[in-house]
């Protein structure tokens, strides 16, 4: 830019914002400092929990990183990247989101320093790179291996996921559940967390929740004639309507008489009585079907001593359909005794004031219920995502075979692994790898922190077990001393920490590389408010564009 009197050409629309270079890196940064600083405090078994109250005044009181990051609405569009590595965490494990934001916002802090004293961003990122394929190295070779026979350590691994949650005091019977959950769904090493239900009543204890062979939907039985309880179901699941069509084509049909009316109507009611008869002969005493079922069939099914229930979700249906091994029909007059599935009883039931279909007592089923109960609804919603961890890690654990101690272990030995490794490397990149293996330390101390301990000298301790090849000294983070984390039972599953390194290195390398925010007007007004104190100083609105 010089300073001649030219005509300014503007190349975006009026309003638009635009920060450029530097300071689009400094206010990135701080952003997304900002977001990793708002879960900090709720890592870990001390950690504290947040309460959110959304635009309609619902309140969730959470320590699940996730949770508050979504409930938050954040609306910077670089702190929103950080919330899409807790999302991404949350997709492939299930647990460690906090982790996995609290690293990148350390990377990015890290990052600024090195900013500061004129280090090239792209020698950064590509210094965080090498350094987190080292990384990931170094944890492979730390891990552990197990298998599902391990059930003393999946049990471990879930209990360590409920820890400072909402379950803690449940957490033995729970973890029992979660792990039990997990085996019955796994097939050898193919394990679909959505094969698990987890549903939540209200009412009654924590100690109350229990594990169904089956599924547990919040439907109905369709009329009060139809038995109530079913032993040895066979079950029907049809995915079609089971009504008459209305005709595509108008037309008109001339009725003169009563006679032909009453013709018309038989004939109906026949067609309805077919299509019941299809599912009675197949020899059902349940229908399952995922479209809406006709009065008059109704009463057929009723007549027949069929329970039935319509409108069942789709997910529902396929869970059902693994819990009880039916094939999901949808034509009729195809269903034959094969498709059935089975289920020792299903049953109606009232809990609380809501009606629920039980189908359970499966033979081995692929699909089951985790059924949470709690005194309150924020008790149950906490448990439940408490219990989702739980569920996760032990999935991860059982996927891989490969898990590692946690309570800050695996971060110190990788911190100084990888120290050693920056000092095998000559240049600026050096100095990136050294904030990357600097950044690993943001785990302990936090976890120190968080319990209202002085970290200095438990990170001094911490480091010198590491020394003695201690690999899984850790943090007590009652005493602020060091632990064997392995030993005390605080485990994890190896991709906790792999998934939460890698998102991490990703988003702060994009962050980093950033260098021109444009904005377009109409998001502008929306910016300021969300801004972390001190940040967007950017250029006042109307500067679109360049002086030349
Ligand atoms: P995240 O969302 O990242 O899973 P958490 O609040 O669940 O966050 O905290 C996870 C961290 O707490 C991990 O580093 C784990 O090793 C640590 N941790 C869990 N249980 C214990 C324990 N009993 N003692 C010390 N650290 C623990
Ligand atoms: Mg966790």
């Amino acid at each position: 830019m010089t300073q001649q009197q030219v005509q300014p050409i503007f190349i975006l629309p009026e309003g638009s914002q635009r920060t450029l270079g530097k300071e689009a890196q400094r206010n990135n940064i701080l952003a997304a400092k900002a977001v990793a600083e708002t879960v900090r405090t709720t890592l870990g078994p001390k950690g504290m929990d947040k309460m959110i109250v959304d635009t309609l005044g619902d309140v969730t009181v959470t320590n699940d990183g996730v949770t508050i990051l979504e409930d938050m609405n954040i609306e910077h569009p670089s702190a929103k990247m950080i919330v899409e590595v807790a999302k991404t965490q949350e997709n492939e494990v299930g647990d460690g989101t906090t982790t996995a934001v609290v690293l990148a916002g350390e990377l990015l802090k890290n990052a600024e320093e090195l900013l500061d004293q004129d280090v090239h961003p792209a020698v950064i990122s590509r210094g965080y790179r090498l350094a987190e394929v080292k990384a990931q190295e170094i944890l492979n070779q730390m891990a552990e291996k197990i298998t599902a026979n391990n059930e003393d350590i999946l049990k471990k691994i879930a209990q360590t996921a409920m820890t400072g949650k909402g379950a803690e005091y449940s957490k033995e019977s729970l973890a029992a559940l979660a792990v039990k959950a997990v085996k019955m769904v796994a097939e050898d090493k193919h394990i679909d967390r959505d094969n698990i239900k987890i549903e939540k009543r209200t009412g009654g204890s924590v100690q109350d929740s229990e594990l169904i062979k089956g599924i547990v939907i919040d439907k109905e039985r369709l009329s009060p004639g139809m038995p109530r309880v079913i032993a040895d179901a066979k079950i029907a699941l049809i995915d079609r309507e089971i009504e008459i069509k209305k005709t595509e084509i108008d037309a008109n049909i001339q009725i003169k008489t009563p006679d032909q009316l009453q013709g018309f109507l038989d004939q109906e009611e026949k067609m309805l009585q077919d299509m019941v008869n299809y599912i009675t002969s197949a020899g059902a005493n349940v229908l399952l079907c995922q479209k809406g079922i006709d009065d008059v069939a109704t009463h057929y099914l009723a007549k027949n001593g069929v329970y039935a229930v319509r409108r069942v979700s789709e997910s529902d249906m396929k869970k059902i359909a693994k819990a009880t091994r039916a094939n999901i029909i949808n034509n009729l007059k195809d269903l034959s005794g094969n498709d059935l599935g089975f289920a020792g009883t299903v049953e109606g039931k009232k809990v609380g004031d809501e009606e629920f279909t039980y189908i359970q007592d499966c033979k081995n089923p692929k699909a089951v219920t985790l059924l949470i109960r709690g005194g309150t609804e924020h008790v149950t919603s906490e448990i439940e995502r408490a219990v989702t961890d739980a569920v996760g890690d032990v999935a991860a654990a059982l996927k891989t075979g490969l898990v590692v101690g946690g309570a800050g272990s695996p971060e110190i030995e990788l911190s100084m692994s990888m120290k050693k490794y920056a000092n095998s490397l000559s240049g600026r990149e050096q100095l990136a790898v050294m904030a990357f293996a600097n950044a690993m330390e943001v785990i302990p101390r936090t976890l120190v922190e968080n319990a209202g301990l002085d970290p200095i000298d438990s990170m001094a301790d911490i480091k010198a077990a590491h020394s003695k090849k201690q690999k899984w000294a850790g943090i007590d983070v009652f005493t602020g001393k060091v632990m064997d984390a392995w030993k005390r039972g605080v485990i994890e599953p190896l991709n906790i920490k792999t998934q939460a390194i890698s998102s991490a290195a990703e988003v702060s390398v994009m962050v980093l590389r950033i260098d021109d925010v444009i904005q377009s007007a109409s998001s502008n007004d929306q910016m300021p408010q969300q801004m972390p104190p001190g940040g967007m100083g950017g250029m006042p609105p109307g500067m679109g564009g360049m002086g030349m």
